[in-house]
């Protein structure tokens, strides 16, 4: 039978949408963020539009229970096998780039991803979830393959890499992951990961979403060079940390359209570099500050590809726009990079907090799994009895 204090009629309405609002924040304040980058160099505007920028505002918008920011250095092994140097000497670089851009150590917490080995033992028993040829299907890895020319020699643990990445998301109840579209693919495998484990054993871990930008440009930043994506490894980048000399040469020698010979030449668009780093970075004030003559972005898109706009201009314009949003993050690097100190201990402090989070789940994975033989009277007692009777 019924209860009828359960019934809705027994419940005021008012009660019903304090209860209903209740949920609301609750599950707000259940929203996790989990990001990070591989200590592989030092971060470019790359990551600054695909997910740096991001970050800096989730993290200010007070919406998020917890922001944790992962410098991934066992993965980025995975890959650097015989350059270890290179990643424990870009650990320091990546984070204090985080800062520099806003990332605040009092909101979210910064951590090195090989200091926690709980994040190791969900990925192993998470391998035992996932077939090689649904990892050999994943369009990342496949790419990044080919990118790396690695064909039969891929180190195993490159192969498995999105299953580490899994860990690390479910690791901490991550709700919302903010990347560049190039990761899609690895959060549809978490998902899948997820969804198999909260099938097999106990519903314990939380299906992620990526959070992409919103602007196409940014999703994925060519590099300098025109080619498809800006990255570390292809050394096509505008680093967050270059001098603006630096910044000014490498926009000056950017890849454009071919076929845009003369001023006069009508010019192309797509696939123009200097335009599609427009789009990431030029808000409508920069035409007052820097381009009077146009209204906007779209005027002189129109222009160009009418003629009579030679890239110049366009690559002057752009100097300023980059020279502007650099500025500061550079400024504030120069002060961070007297604190190098500090800086480690806010890692420190931050691996040993994340630590505490990733045994929490990794607890609640064992007990599913039921591997937790210790804590388990009651398994002990039914051996016992068994061996009694
Ligand atoms: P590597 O070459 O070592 O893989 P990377 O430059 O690709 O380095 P990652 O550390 O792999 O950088 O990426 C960190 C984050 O930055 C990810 O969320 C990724 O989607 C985002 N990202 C990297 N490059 C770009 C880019 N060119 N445009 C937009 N987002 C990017
Ligand atoms: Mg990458």
């Amino acid at each position: 039978m019924k209860n009828k204090f359960f019934t809705r009629k027994f419940v005021p309405a008012a009660q019903i949408r304090r209860l209903r609002k209740g949920m609301v924040i609750k599950m707000e304040n259940d929203k996790i963020i989990l990001t990070g980058d591989r200590p592989t160099g030092r971060l470019h505007v790359g990551h600054y539009v695909g997910s740096l920028r991001r970050r800096v505002e989730l993290q200010n918008s007070g919406e998020y229970k917890k922001t944790y920011i992962m410098i991934a250095d066992a993965q980025a092994l995975t890959d650097n096998i015989e350059n270890p140097e290179k990643v424990r000497q870009n650990i320091i670089e990546v984070a204090l780039d985080y800062i520099s851009c806003g990332l605040d150590p009092e909101k979210s917490t910064l951590f090195i991803q090989s200091q926690i080995s709980e994040l190791c033992e969900l990925t192993f028993y998470y391998m035992d979830l996932v077939t090689v040829a649904r990892l050999q299907r994943n369009p990342t890895v496949k790419s990044e393959i080919q990118m790396r020319n690695f064909e039969a020699s891929i180190p195993v643990g490159f192969f498995t890499y999105p299953i580490s990445q899994a860990a690390d998301i479910t690791a901490f109840k991550a709700t919302t992951v903010p990347v560049g579209d190039d990761q899609l693919p690895m959060i549809e495998q978490t998902r899948e990961i997820v969804h198999k484990f909260n099938t097999v054993y106990a519903p314990v871990l939380v299906e992620p979403a990526a959070l992409l930008p919103e602007q196409e440009a940014c999703k994925r930043l060519p590099g300098t060079d025109g080619k498809a994506k800006m990255s570390k490894s292809l050394g096509n980048c505008i680093y967050l940390a270059d001098t603006a000399d630096e910044v000014r040469t490498k926009i000056m020698s950017m890849y454009t359209d071919p076929l845009h010979l003369q001023v006069s030449d009508p010019g192309h668009l797509e696939g123009n570099t200097v335009f599609t780093y427009l789009d990431a970075f030029c808000r409508q004030e920069h035409f007052e500050r820097y381009l009077p003559d146009y209204a906007n972005l779209d005027e002189l898109k129109a222009h160009y590809t009418r003629g009579g706009l030679g890239d110049v201009k366009v690559k002057k314009f752009l100097n300023n726009i980059m020279q502007e949003t650099l500025e500061p993050i550079r400024t504030r690097r120069k002060e961070l990079e007297k604190e190098i100190p500090a800086i480690y201990e806010i890692l420190k402090k931050g691996s040993e907090a994340a630590q505490e989070a990733a045994a929490q789940t990794l607890s609640q994975v064992k007990s599913a799994m039921k591997i937790n033989y210790f804590e388990d009277a009651e398994l002990i007692r039914a051996q016992s009895e068994r061996y009694e009777g």
